[in-house]
């Protein structure tokens, strides 16, 4: 079993508090590393040198702190197959898909090293004769950031690389269920020779040890990826010092299949979204509409698809799917689809806990119809291989049934009209849409929830931004 450190002030050093999380393989149930449960002695710690850095940090060139975020992509590849494999272990996500998060990390890091020359400031037309006005881009200060499970390398690497690139120096705690990737990186970051404290990673309970990273007057910003109710707590945490909140939360995302679409597209797509890592994804296709006039035809079809769907070993090159990430995952789902049938709604697929030959926390690709568009399986997010399917008769009442939702995260499309694809972008309330494919983002879009979804968001030009302050300059001559 592998015991972990935390990593503060360039150094792997034991908690202060000398107790210990225990990280199980939700698949096989052992108990496979045990990781800090850090105090706000650890927190102070780690945001005590991550000010102390963030000085002489801020005042390198950007082209030199790009130079780390190289190295650390670097790192990632020359270890790319021992970090999948724990990847997949502390977490049961397939093989496949976790060696796509491991490369995909190292790309992240690549790519927002390219930044270094690419940001910049504005000179802005004043109102006077003989006067510049400068807006200067500066980093914003110590950043919190605060990590959940599901894609917990990826969204680590989300965090630190626009942070570093930026001047800001950060703490980073991941999530008690998904530490080991983490800290292994850690391991190999203090191979280099980073300048001290300008990257911390401290693992505890966000209760304590998070409620420390949040409210302390050291933190400028404060990042999370998590749920609703974490975004909640963390808002008004954050009051107290006015520090900056950028949020990305859950999501209930609609895929829109209109007559005209390409059936096929339209059920490897929706398909793909829904049981993608077990369905514990934020952008997954969360309830499903479908026009009346298809809407058995394709319930047919993604029966058959949702049939098809392997589930079991995260090293078994046919699995498409493996356990959820634990016991309360699994019964949080298994309780939902109960009081959907109670409502009403008929399960067409699916519908119960399961096993892989006795191991993990299973649950069935599960197909749901006849739900109500106000119950919650059609309005809370499930996080699970669950998919409620709804009929509609026309444009204007599947955008209506889309829309209606207090999450506005992603959300998709199906259609061969051109004019319906625009038309619905336009009428679509969330902060991604695809049209005719998966969900799934890239790293130079914009990743941010609309509603309940969070507040700011990821990736791309605007993430970077997040971690930039402006100032004003008005300059007579
Ligand atoms: P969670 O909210 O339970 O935990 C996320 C992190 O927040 C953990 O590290 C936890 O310890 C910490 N935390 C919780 N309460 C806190 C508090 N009061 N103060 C400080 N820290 C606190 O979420 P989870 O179960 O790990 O992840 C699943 C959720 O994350 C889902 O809702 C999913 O949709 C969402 N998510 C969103 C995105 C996105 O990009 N929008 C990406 C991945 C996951």
């Amino acid at each position: 079993m592998k015991t972990y450190q935390q990593f503060i002030n360039g150094s792997l050093v034991d908690s202060h508090s000398k107790e210990w999380i225990e990280v199980e393989n939700p698949y096989t149930g052992e108990i496979i590393a045990r990781a800090p449960k850090g105090d706000d002695a650890d927190a102070h710690a780690a945001l005590d040198a991550a000010k102390k850095s963030q000085k002489a940090w801020a005042a390198q060139t950007a082209a030199y702190r790009a130079g780390y975020l190289k190295k650390m992509s670097e790192l990632i590849r020359a270890h790319r197959v021992e970090l999948a494999t724990l990847l997949a272990q502390e977490q049961a996500k397939i093989i496949g898909l976790a060696q796509v998060e491991i490369d995909f990390t190292a790309d992240y890091f690549e790519y927002y090293a390219g930044w270094a020359r690419i940001y910049e400031g504005e000179i802005i037309n004043s109102d006077r004769f003989n006067e510049n006005i400068f807006l200067f881009r500066k980093p914003i200060g110590v950043v919190a950031g605060i990590c959940p499970w599901n894609f917990p390398f990826f969204v680590m690497a989300r965090k630190v690389a626009p942070a570093l690139l930026t001047g800001c120096t950060i703490v980073l705690k991941p999530s008690s269920n998904t530490p080991c990737t983490t800290f292994e990186f850690a391991k190999l970051v203090a191979t280099l020779d980073l300048p001290k404290g300008v990257l911390n990673f401290v693992s505890g309970s966000g209760k304590t040890l998070g409620n420390t990273l949040v409210t302390s007057p050291i933190t400028d910003m404060v990042t999370l990826t998590g749920s609703v109710e974490a975004g909640q707590e963390i808002i008004s945490a954050s009051a107290k010092n006015v520090t900056k909140v950028s949020l990305e939360l859950g999501g209930k995302a609609p895929a829109i299949v209109f007559a005209d679409a390409d059936i096929d597209i339209a059920v490897k797509g929706v398909t793909d979204s829904r049981v993608i890592y077990s369905g514990q994804v934020c952008n997954c296709a969360e309830r499903c509409y479908v026009h009346k006039s298809i809407y058995d035809k394709f319930i047919d079809r993604l029966t058959a698809s949702f049939k098809a769907v392997k589930y079991g070993d995260p090293f078994d090159a046919q699995t498409v799917y493996s356990s959820q990430i634990d016991k309360a995952q699994q019964s949080k789902i298994d309780e939902m689809v109960v009081r959907a049938k109670a409502a009403g709604a008929q399960v067409v697929t699916g519908g119960s806990k399961t096993t892989d030959k006795g191991k993990g926390y299973f649950y069935e690709p599960t197909i749901i119809v006849g739900a109500k568009q106000d119950s919650e399986i059609v309005q809370k997010e499930v996080f699970g291989p669950v998919l409620p399917v709804l009929p509609f008769s026309d444009y204007e009442e599947a955008i209506a049934l889309a829309n209606d939702c207090e999450y506005g995260l992603t959300s998709s499309v199906f259609t061969t009209n051109i004019n319906t694809v625009m038309q619905s972008i336009k009428d679509l309330s969330f902060g991604e849409t695809y049209v005719n494919r998966e969900h799934f983002e890239g790293m130079q879009g914009f990743h941010a929830g609309w509603r309940k979804s969070g507040i700011g968001g990821a990736d791309g030009k605007h993430g970077l931004m997040e971690y930039l302050q402006s100032q004003v300059a008005y300059i007579q001559f």
